[in-house]
């Protein structure tokens, strides 16, 4: 349960957390956001997870609220008060508050930052894992920087929904040319018959994943091949394995698409592999 949100310099009772109603994240979803695990009462990746904060704030020209010595202060704060072990830490900066104008804000205007702190209960994701999920490709149908972390997310609210009323628990989008470009809220991976794992490069139609970066990491510590290029949604119904990542579901592997099992219906060996070795790669630090 979360008790305590940070909303632009204040410690605010859940309740009574709040924004204006004329903020720019409300009115135009002009804001970015992140969303880091923390397992054990530790931050996994803040590194990575903060400069790609940064990043996303550059792209957008949205003013840092301030330094990432102050944000993992505050970060620490809203855990603590949370008494958060393991979940997640969510941050939002939007481009602040004013009269409802297309017409970006005066220079001055304070960023809003959002941060809150969720347990989740430790162990669900590698219980899902177990198993495995169903996954279902959607067409692709959101703006042409999805490179940049915003909560512009409705194109991904719709295909998760489209997805888990068919019995997927993700949607897969999939670009005019058939090719999976990444899921709603991960990065999608296939292994192919050698053994080579595969994600679509890094480009403006897909998020710089975190996880899909301490991945590659990851494998590269355990000697596997990978291969950042397109593939197309019926290689990966032929594929070995298949697999998302992200700060939530860290390495999960994908056993249907499309109704269609992959490999043999179950989650395989090599998603197994980087999900195991996946903590004792990833960066630890004070939450
Ligand atoms: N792609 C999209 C569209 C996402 O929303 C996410 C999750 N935020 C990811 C990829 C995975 O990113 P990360 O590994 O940093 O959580």
């Amino acid at each position: 349960m979360t008790r305590i949100v940070y909303v632009n310099g204040a410690y605010k009772r859940y309740a009574e957390a709040a924004v204006h109603v004329e903020d720019r994240g409300f009115q135009f979803a002009d804001a970015i956001y992140e969303v880091i695990e923390i397992l054990d009462g530790r931050l996994v990746d803040a590194t990575r997870h903060l400069a790609r904060l940064d990043r996303s704030l550059r792209e957008l020209g949205i003013p840092r609220p301030m330094s990432d010595v102050a944000l993992l202060q505050v970060i620490d704060q809203v855990i603590r008060r949370n008494r958060v072990r393991d979940g997640v830490v969510y941050i939002q900066v939007t481009r602040g508050a004013g009269p409802r104008d297309f017409a970006l804000p005066p220079a001055g205007t304070l960023p809003t930052l959002v941060i809150l702190a969720r347990a989740q209960r430790k162990g669900w994701s590698a219980a899902q894992a177990k198993t495995g999920i169903a996954v279902k490709t959607i067409p692709d149908n959101r703006w042409a920087r999805c490179d940049i972390k915003t909560v512009m997310l409705l194109p991904a609210v719709l295909a998760k929904d489209e997805a888990h009323r068919s019995g997927a628990k993700e949607a897969w989008f999939v670009d005019p040319n058939g090719n999976v470009t990444e899921g709603a809220s991960s990065n999608a991976w296939i292994v192919t018959s050698d053994g080579t794992l595969v994600t679509h490069p890094l480009d403006h139609h897909v998020l710089p994943g975190v996880t899909r970066a301490t991945v590659m990491d990851v494998a590269k510590a355990e000697g596997l091949k990978i291969e950042e290029r397109r593939f197309h949604k019926d290689e990966a119904i032929r594929a070995k394995e298949a697999f998302i990542t992200s700060a939530t579901n860290i390495v999960m592997p994908v056993v249907q698409i499309d109704g269609a099992p992959v490999g043999d219906g179950r989650p395989g060996p090599l998603a197994r592999q980087l999900r195991l070795r996946f903590h004792h790669v990833a960066e630890f630090s004070a939450g």
